[in-house]
């Protein structure tokens, strides 16, 4: 019967080509890291989350053999039946040390973390409130559970508020009987991104505890790009501030290791909620005890071995982007997150831009509609922990040449 389908989906192909969003993938053919081999061309790499430059370390990758050694490939089960290890254990415990929350409970990824987290905590009934721009699996995970959605502006703390007090006064005004078929008092929870990825720019985290404490909300940040970036220790946007947080979910895809694995961690009863019922645990096999065993070794070593990458990456950040605003480009991200946004403006510059940049050896992408607003396309600049003065120095040398012949510097 596929004959009836081939047609359509080749229309749809050629949709997306048409459209100039077609995605070419470049196939490394080594390791990730500041300097990448891709279609047998050395590129300067400025567009991976490495950002504490750890997803080629040797000493990660011995944690990760050691983790084979010791409980094998992998545990051909699903956490509760048969696929619980010490190194699980071990790692949650961790998790809960390292952020200072009281549980937590590991998945295969940060997007299962949160496509398994809404629909076991949030029923008919409740509501949750999510930032327009939060990452994908925030959406996906919402979209799975029967709460009313909210959808506020991004990080706009009066949009927020009409909308917890629409959903408040609503509430209220129920009577007995209506409230008593509920079963239970409904939940509050605002969703949103620790740091912005298109944009490197930080939540409001403190004001937003502030309305959920004011409208009895729980609160949850996915603080994936920013578990190991910020904070004066590394512990990301909710450093400070874990206390008033009631569910993180982050990555040991991107600072944290960088080859994948996921977590939420926070208050015990919820975490104990997701074990028990969590479908992405339940139904999807443990993180591989080797990925584990490595994530347990970068959050035991984090203060003593890898904070001071952190402070590279905090240098690394602040010299590429004071020499690319000399030059005269216009820059967005708030300066404190790696994720440096040269903002372009226009769909075809920056796609344009960012393909003369690879002609010249730097791997940058250029983000246009509908990944960013039309009219806000531009070039993500991730800056590494692993670039040295020199490779930064080469890009930037690029960006100026490239700007000046696409007539966007002087
Ligand atoms: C990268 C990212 C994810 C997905 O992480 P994986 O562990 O690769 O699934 C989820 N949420 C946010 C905010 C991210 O930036």
């Amino acid at each position: 019967m596929y004959t009836n389908y081939k047609q359509q989906f080749e229309n749809e192909l050629k949709e997306i080509k048409d459209s100039g969003m077609w995605k070419e993938v470049g196939v490394m053919e080594g390791k990730q890291g500041a300097e990448i081999s891709v279609g047998g061309k050395t590129l300067l790499n400025f567009c991976a989350n490495n950002y504490l430059g750890l997803a080629s370390s040797d000493e990660l990758a011995k944690a990760a053999k050691e983790g084979i050694d010791q409980y094998g490939f992998g545990e051909a089960s699903v956490r509760f039946i048969v696929g619980t290890s010490l190194v699980h254990k071990n790692l949650e415990t961790e998790i809960s040390n390292f952020f200072g929350t009281e549980d937590s409970i590991t998945y295969t990824s940060a997007f299962d973390a949160n496509t398994g987290l809404f629909e076991t905590i949030l029923k008919e009934g409740d509501a949750v409130f999510s930032d327009e721009l939060n990452h994908a699996s925030i959406i996906d995970g919402i979209r799975l559970c029967k709460a009313e959605r909210f959808r506020y502006k991004n990080s706009d703390m009066e949009d927020l508020e009409a909308k917890l007090l629409e959903f408040r006064a609503r509430i209220d005004a129920e009577d007995a009987t209506a409230a008593a078929s509920r079963g239970r008092k409904p939940r509050l929870l605002i969703a949103t991104d620790g740091v912005f990825s298109m944009d490197g720019i930080t939540a409001k985290i403190e004001q937003i505890c502030n309305l959920a404490e004011k409208y009895e909300a729980m609160v949850m940040v996915d603080d994936s790009h920013a578990s190991g970036v910020l904070g004066k220790r590394g512990r990301g946007s909710v450093e400070g501030l874990i206390d008033r947080i009631d569910i993180v979910t982050s990555t040991f895809g991107k600072a944290l290791g960088g080859a994948g694995g996921g977590f939420a961690t926070g208050r015990k009863e919820i975490i104990q909620v997701l074990h028990q019922r969590s479908r992405t645990t339940l139904f999807s096999n443990s993180l591989p005890p080797m990925i584990a065993s490595a994530a347990l070794y970068v959050l035991k070593n984090y203060d003593s071995k890898f904070d001071q990458y952190r402070q590279k990456l905090i240098d690394n950040t602040v010299y590429f982007r004071t020499a690319m605003e000399k030059l005269g480009f216009t820059l967005g991200g708030d300066g404190k997150h790696p994720i440096t946004p040269v903002m372009l403006m226009e769909e075809k510059i920056a796609s344009e831009m960012a393909k003369a940049l690879f002609e010249k050896g730097i791997y940058v992408r250029g983000f246009t509609y509908p990944v960013v607003p039309k009219g806000k396309a531009r070039i993500r600049v991730q800056i590494s922990a692993a670039h040295t003065n020199e490779q930064m120095d080469t890009a930037i040398n690029a960006f100026e040449e490239v700007g000046k012949n696409m007539l966007i510097l002087n």
